[in-house]
């Protein structure tokens, strides 16, 4: 009888126990949808601010394409041999000033005028690849060393950026005649070579001739209002190197003369057809 009634007392406990064990596990999945369900909510916010972003990005880039159709012309605006610490920030002012963006080649840098670089992409211009060095001597003594340079300020920028830049320009354009000096017929085989390795390059045909004969912001001036022609991509010629002040006092009236005559202002990307030179090494 006795052991009877601690068997049942056992059963019941037993029960007890097993429902118990049962009301947690239920209590538990519930929690745990819960999470999947909030999981997949945050889930699909993600993914509609994503295609959100997309249509905003598109609509935009079809209003560009409007613009430069109605447009006379595109001017690109292009720095060469930047960034300096006394030139390269009142470009990026006045740049801003008139909502313009432009598209900078630069050179090897310390790590103060990094700070200039990481600017040039916060503001959304381009950062392209002029070279590490800018030693013709150097750079064309051989295809691998110009390859590598252009490599090595890629790997710069991409160390101060987080981006990975595929727009180069030759030092000299690709129409330069000094590289026959170290390598006869080295820009034939680069300018294949470097388009082969997944580069772009761009020359230009505007030349504000800043970094020769320009003595004065209106040299500067009248070379890049002079040079511009309707109804092609004007790629502008132009240098942010050190103590290059008529650039910066030019740079107002040539955007102002750009605007009034009704060209476009735009910054190089992976999608503008590449403006080249005829080549004669
Ligand atoms: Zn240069």
């Amino acid at each position: 009888m006795i052991i009877l009634g601690i068997i049942i007392i056992l059963l019941i406990l037993l029960f007890g126990v097993i429902i118990k064990v049962n009301r947690d596990k239920l209590e538990k999945n519930k929690i745990n949808e819960q999470l999947a369900e909030q999981e997949r909510q945050a889930e699909e916010q993600r993914i509609l601010k994503q295609q959100e972003q997309k249509q905003k990005e598109e609509e935009e880039r079809a209003r560009e394409k409007q613009e430069e159709e109605n447009a006379k012309g595109i001017i690109y605006l292009t720095f060469d041999d930047g960034p300096s610490s006394d030139i390269t920030p009142q470009i990026l002012d006045i740049l801003e000033q008139k909502n313009i963006k432009a598209t900078f080649f630069v050179v090897h840098y310390n790590e103060k005028n990094a700070e200039l670089v990481k600017k040039e992409v916060e503001k959304g211009h381009t950062v392209g690849l002029h070279g590490y060095s800018h030693s013709y001597s150097e750079v064309y003594s051989s295809q691998e060393s110009c390859m590598e340079n252009f490599k090595k300020i890629q790997d710069q920028v991409y160390q101060t950026t987080g981006k990975k830049s595929n727009i180069i320009r030759f030092l000299g354009g690709s129409s330069n005649t000094v590289s026959k000096k170290y390598s006869e017929g080295i820009m034939t085989e680069l300018t294949r070579r470097v388009v082969e390795e997944g580069y772009r390059y761009f020359d230009w045909n505007v030349d504000s001739d800043d970094a020769g004969c320009a003595k004065n912001k209106d040299d500067v001036y009248n070379n890049v209002i002079t040079g511009l022609k309707e109804n092609r991509k004007n790629v502008v010629l132009m240098h942010d190197f050190s103590n290059n002040q008529k650039t910066v006092d030019a740079l107002s009236a040539i955007i102002d003369y750009g605007l009034e005559n009704g060209y476009v202002f735009r910054k190089i990307t992976e999608e503008t057809p590449m403006v080249t030179h005829k080549i004669y090494n």
